[in-house]
């Protein structure tokens, strides 16, 4: 087997606790991400490492230690930067059903880099010896950058369903070509996918959105059918509308990941709000990008229209509205605008920017009244409380200089 040498950009921290175990006799390896991503030159915190240890001997030999997996045979260590890596017994799967498997300890690295999923995650180097251990080829895989299996691709598909998202998320990220017998797979296998947790598939989603070339993975879930089986509102988008998305996506900050999210589910119009529970998120989230939806699908006010710039604040809210004018700049740039529309754009993301500064009353909250003056007037609490702040808001909308008690006061005696 062939090694060689080549030192590494590996933290002190991560080391110190290889030179423990392999000084106690366990054999033990740098695996996983933060390999592939050093040998393409970026760096990264989260060093993994696999040993020959059992996770009962790691949590001996390192405290404070943690159980992170301890059914997978991970073990959290703390370094001495205070950062936590994961300690992970070799292991070789025994049953696997598309969705989970059935983990035993393996007795050596080679078992271990069988099981893993693409030849570009199976690499292995020693953070002492500085050896590269690359059984199946990983380096020259990511030299010609090519997305390939590790072992038998229909069958290390049928394996864990997972592999189809995260191939198409590796090769968007590092923008790989997948291997032809990978790629036949692959969307032989996408059928499977549809037995995925939703879990699962929300955290695959959001790694693609939070990474670069999240546009390339997104045409690719769509190139191999995946989209269509997860998504089929989205995959009957035409390639123009879909391609649109895709700049607006790629204009967009990774992070907030809901800016990203919104602009890709805004489409499902109300729908969005079932696709998302389906994928288990948060309430909180759905909330989050389904307004945001709803704000991108609020057309922008002319620039010289200062009611209508209230109007829009008071549909969008101004929590959203810097949002809702970061989406609308972002499908412009997808949409490649006309130098003018830009700045028509920009005029008018500057106008509801000065009314928001102004403070001009554009919300409920804003107004001079609430339903305790109601109730004060004599009315009774009831559907009506809302009716009538609703017109109130109206009018101080038209003409700010109305939001003062007394004339609200008036306004809502005048409504009863
Ligand atoms: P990133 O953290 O950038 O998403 P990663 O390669 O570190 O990429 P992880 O999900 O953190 O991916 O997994 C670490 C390693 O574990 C992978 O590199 C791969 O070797 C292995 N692995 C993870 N998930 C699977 C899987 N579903 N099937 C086979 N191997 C896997
Ligand atoms: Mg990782």
């Amino acid at each position: 087997m062939e090694e060689r040498k080549s030192a590494l950009d590996v933290p002190a921290a991560v080391v110190e606790i290889t030179r423990r175990l392999e000084e106690r006799g366990y054999a033990t390896w740098a695996v996983g991400g933060a390999v592939r991503d050093a040998l393409l030159g970026s760096s990264r915190t989260d060093w993994d490492l696999a040993t020959a240890a059992t996770p009962e001997t790691v949590r001996k030999l390192f405290r404070p230690s943690y159980p992170i997996g301890l059914r997978f045979g991970t073990v959290g260590v703390r370094g001495r930067d205070g950062l936590v890596y994961e300690v992970t017994t070799f292991r070789r799967d025994i049953e696997t059903d598309g969705r989970h498997a059935v983990v035993e300890y393996a007795d050596t690295l080679d078992e271990d880099l069988a099981r893993r999923d693409f030849t570009i995650n199976a690499i292995a180097y020693h953070p002492l010896r500085h050896e590269i251990h690359d059984p199946f080829d990983g380096r020259s895989d990511l030299q010609r950058r090519l997305l390939r299996c590790v072992g038998d691709p229909a069958r290390r598909f049928a394996e864990d369903y997972l592999r189809v998202l995260r191939g198409l998320r590796f090769a968007g990220r590092y923008g790989l070509e997948v291997e032809t017998a990978t790629w036949t797979a692959l969307t032989t296998a996408v059928p499977g996918t549809s037995r995925l947790s939703g879990e699962r598939v929300r955290e695959e989603l959001i790694k693609v959105l939070e990474a670069p070339g999240a546009p390339a993975a997104l045409e690719l879930y769509r190139r191999s059918g995946l989209l269509a089986e997860l998504f089929p509102e989205l995959d009957r988008l035409d390639n123009e509308e879909w391609g649109r998305r895709l700049r607006a996506i790629a204009d967009l900050p990774r992070d907030p990941v809901r800016l990203r999210l919104a602009l890709l589910f805004e489409p499902l119009g109300e729908t969005a709000e079932e696709t998302l529970s389906r994928l288990r998120f948060s309430n909180a989230e759905v909330r989050d990008v389904t307004e945001l939806g709803a704000a991108l699908r609020e057309p922008l006010p002319p620039p010289d229209d200062v009611k209508a710039g209230r109007r829009w604040l008071r549909a969008v809210t101004p929590e959203w509205a810097e949002d809702a004018l970061r989406l609308q700049a972002a499908l412009a740039e997808g949409w490649d605008a006309e130098e003018d529309e830009r700045r028509r754009l920009e005029a008018q993301a500057a106008r509801v920017r000065e009314i928001l500064e102004r403070g001009d009353p554009v919300t409920l909250s804003d107004l001079a009244i609430d339903g305790n003056d109601l109730k004060e007037l004599g009315l009774e609490p009831g559907p009506d409380f809302g009716r009538i702040l609703d017109a109130c808001l109206d009018a101080v909308i038209e003409d700010p200089s109305l939001n003062r008690r007394p004339a609200l006061l008036e306004l809502a005696r005048e409504m009863t």
